[in-house]
């Protein structure tokens, strides 16, 4: 490197020794940006690199500027500050002169007159085939929109096989491309931000660039969700501001403290990115207020003991969240990344998240693999020291060997199962669309995930070909198929607590409310009209309109949904339209006033003509007991709701609920409403078992009939040489008289067994 010039105003060209001036060209009045100047680009690596070929850089420069000339990129910018600003970003990064030079060209093949040969002439093969890699990747964009996105994926996987450096080229590109998107069009904003989010931001955090990574979402996210964003900033103002030099406080206090055992530190504090606040908010579903890690300390130590010191001295100075600790140091995470995380209740009871880490750790968590990517003195390839010191790239090169072997894209996929997201779930739809999920995501989730219809009218699915329940847990590279049915209109509501994600538990939360409204006020429609037909007067929904604000209900529809629900009785929404409305006695079943009188008699048999006595309906609501087996008081039981029907009563260890365990809304808290001296009597079902002999029926009967028991049927359902199966349907008081019905039965010889049946 000897002669080499320092100057980089007066720069010559190596390998046709003319002179280069500094020629950064004016940007326009117009821009925004305010254009790096060749001398600052050059200064910025020596700033890292001591050693590096300034003639390198400048004649890269300058090429790259002419080669551009006049282009322009969308915000009327001149286009060559794009590829100055992707190199500038690398700088940051502390990238050797290879990347950076293949950066200020990386556009040139495809862009400008540029060649691949022209390249290696002036600036040698090895930058010359880092770019040529990134005019595959852009050729590949360009017809990407339409190809399936895991052959994308995995070619965008090849084309980084050969050098690292262009992923992390191609990586700074995005960024570059994402920050300054304003001036592109919403649809192409938007398709780049998804893509950006599903792949490029996962790819950056597997090579351990956290900055990078966070910086893609964050740009991503706004462009995907602004509400969202908006929603968060929002919420995190307002916390800046009570919480105002909070970070500053928590800052001088732990330096402090460390101080105090003779350690320094260096203690940064910072406020987490409002993507991660919000995945983490749709993750756990919980709120704003609960989530503890809103701030992030960061203790760098000089070695590895003092971290452990350093440790030692917060666990005894603040108390600690259980379950927070973490030790990355002894077990570094697959990318390569380094440090102690722990939790404490910090100054100000506030709950500080601190990451506890040395100088070296601090670098790799940071710029992940660019950390290892960048060497000093150049000795041996790039590819070969990142081997050497690189999880994450061992990880990658690995991966495309794989890659490279297998014949398709879904066979890749199989094989490595995209460990690359490893806090997601890539899964693809039959035409090959990319559906990216959090880990434990099921096909509920993916479904809402394709459209909300699709998780609407899911009933059904195939995972890689074959048949699976809804709630399977997806893994990397299913392919899913959901099977729909114009038939429901609305998901069951107890998926709602199986979805993982935030926007299939919204749109399931919305879609049964709807329904279960439309359910109930179909049944108060039919509850009022049956009031209405019976007492004789007329129902129309003029007239209900100009009664709602003595209902104090605002539609018709609120109205008739409260009197399915219970909430308003029938009788007040007539009441409501006609003021002269007298109450009928309320009875049941379309029963006459009088029936349920006479049911009280013990002469006569109950039925279902009698008022049945159960709390917890407040309305006019048919109630009937479940046809196989009924319900007696003493039986724990509950309502079933039926729209269109009323409500059926079930003993609560009736197998039938088992239909309806779906339907949680279906479901009503009721209490019987009766004491024990009541004569009204109330169905059961007995399943016998008896020895085949002569008057063996009669037997049974007459036990019954002695117990004060009325047997309202008889069914014999099957018959053997030498027994015989019978039900009995009978009506008693209560289950304390069941009871004692049923251990009189089996203390008969003729009978071989008794069992209650629950319909
Ligand atoms: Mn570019």
């Amino acid at each position: 490197m000897a002669g080499r010039r320092r100057t980089s105003q007066q720069m010559q060209a190596a390998s046709d020794a003319v002179v280069v001036p500094d020629v950064t060209p004016k940007p326009p009045r117009a821009s925004r940006v305010k254009m790096m100047r060749q001398y600052d680009l050059v200064d910025r690596v020596r700033a890292y690199n001591p050693d590096t070929d300034e003639d390198l850089l400048n004649r890269a420069y300058v090429y790259a500027m002419m080669a551009h000339g006049e282009q322009k990129r969308a915000s009327g910018d001149p286009y060559f500050s794009h590829p100055l600003e992707v190199a500038a970003i690398l700088t940051d990064l502390k990238l050797d002169d290879a990347t950076i030079v293949a950066a200020l060209l990386h556009d040139t093949i495809e862009d400008t007159e540029a060649t691949r040969t022209e390249i290696d002439n002036i600036f040698g093969a090895e930058i010359g085939a880092l770019v040529e890699g990134l005019t595959k990747l852009k050729r590949l964009e360009l017809v990407s929109r339409e190809a399936k996105q895991a052959e994308n994926l995995r070619k965008l996987l090849l084309a980084i096989a050969d050098d690292v450096r262009v992923l992390l080229i191609k990586l700074a590109d995005r960024l570059h491309n994402m920050r300054t998107m304003e001036f592109m069009p919403p649809a192409s904003r938007k398709r780049i931000a998804e893509e950006t989010l599903d792949i490029y931001a996962p790819l950056a955090g597997r090579m351990g660039m956290q900055e990078m990574r966070e910086e893609l979402e964050e740009l991503s996210f706004r462009v995907l969700d602004p509400e969202a964003h908006a929603v968060v900033m929002q919420r995190l103002d307002a916390l800046a501001d009570r919480n105002r030099n909070l970070i500053g406080e928590i800052e001088t206090q732990l330096s402090a403290n460390l101080a105090k055992y003779g350690m320094a530190a260096e203690v940064t504090g910072r406020r987490k990115r409002p993507f991660s606040i919000w995945t983490k908010m749709e993750r756990k579903s919980v709120g704003f207020e609960q989530l503890s890690d809103i701030y992030g300390f960061r203790i760098v130590m000089s070695d590895i003991e003092s971290c452990y010191r350093a440790l030692g001295v917060v666990h005894t100075t603040w108390p600690v969240v259980p379950g927070r600790f973490k030790d990355y140091i002894s077990t570094p995470k697959q990318n390569d990344y380094r440090s102690i995380h722990t939790t404490v209740i910090g100054p100000g009871n506030q709950r500080v998240e601190l990451h506890i880490r040395t100088q070296e750790m601090d670098q790799i968590a940071e710029f992940g693999i660019a950390a290892h990517a960048f060497y000093k003195d150049g000795a041996g390839s790039p590819t070969e020291l990142l081997n050497r010191e690189s999880n994450a790239f061992a990880w990658l090169r690995h991966t495309i060997e794989i890659l490279a072997e297998s014949a398709n894209p879904e066979e890749f996929l199989e094989h490595t199962k995209l460990e690359l997201f490893h806090d997601q779930v890539f899964c693809f739809t039959p035409k090959g669309k990319l559906i990216a999920l959090p880990r434990k995501a099921n096909v509920i989730d993916f479904a809402y995930s394709v459209h909300t219809d699709v998780g609407n009218s899911a009933v059904g699915c195939k995972i890689n070909g074959k048949f699976a329940p809804l709630s399977s847990e997806l893994e990397n590279g299913d392919e899913v198929e959901v099977l729909t049915s114009p038939a429901q209109s609305a998901p069951p509501s107890a998926w709602e607590s199986l979805a993982v994600t935030g926007k299939a538990r919204a749109a399931i939360r919305r879609a049964t409310r709807t329904a279960v409204r439309d359910q109930y006020a179909g049944l108060g429609r039919r509850i009022v009209e049956r009031l209405f037909a019976r007492a004789k007067i007329i129902y129309a929904d003029d007239k209900l309109k100009g009664a709602l604000p003595r209902l104090a209900r605002t539609s018709i529809d609120d109205v008739m949904a409260s009197v399915g629900r219970g909430d308003l009785r029938a009788s007040d929404v007539a009441r409501a339209m006609y003021p002269d409305y007298k109450e009928e006695r309320v009875t049941r079943f379309g029963g006459k006033p009088g029936d349920a009188a006479d049911a009280k008699s013990k002469t006569s048999p109950a039925k279902t003509t009698s008022a049945i006595p159960i709390r917890g309906i407040n309305s006019d609501l048919p109630v009937k007991f479940a046809p196989n087996g009924g319900a007696v008081p003493g039986d724990r039981i509950v309502g079933i709701v039926t729209p269109g029907e009323g409500i059926t009563i079930y003993p609560i260890q009736s197998p039938a609920l088992k239909d309806y365990e779906d339907e949680p809304q279906r479901w009503l808290d009721v209490r019987w409403d009766i004491d024990e001296t009541s004569p009204q009597r109330f169905p059961a079902r007995l399943e016998v078992h008896n020895v085949n002999e002569p008057g063996s029926l009669a037997q049974i009967a007459a036990v019954i009939a002695e117990h004060d028991g009325n047997i309202d049927n008889i069914g014999m359902f099957r018959r053997s040489p030498d027994f015989t199966e019978l039900t009995i349907d009978l009506e008693v008081y209560d289950l304390k008289h069941l009871s004692a019905i049923i251990a009189q039965l089996r203390a008969k010889e003729v009978v071989a067994r008794v069992d209650r049946v629950n319909g």
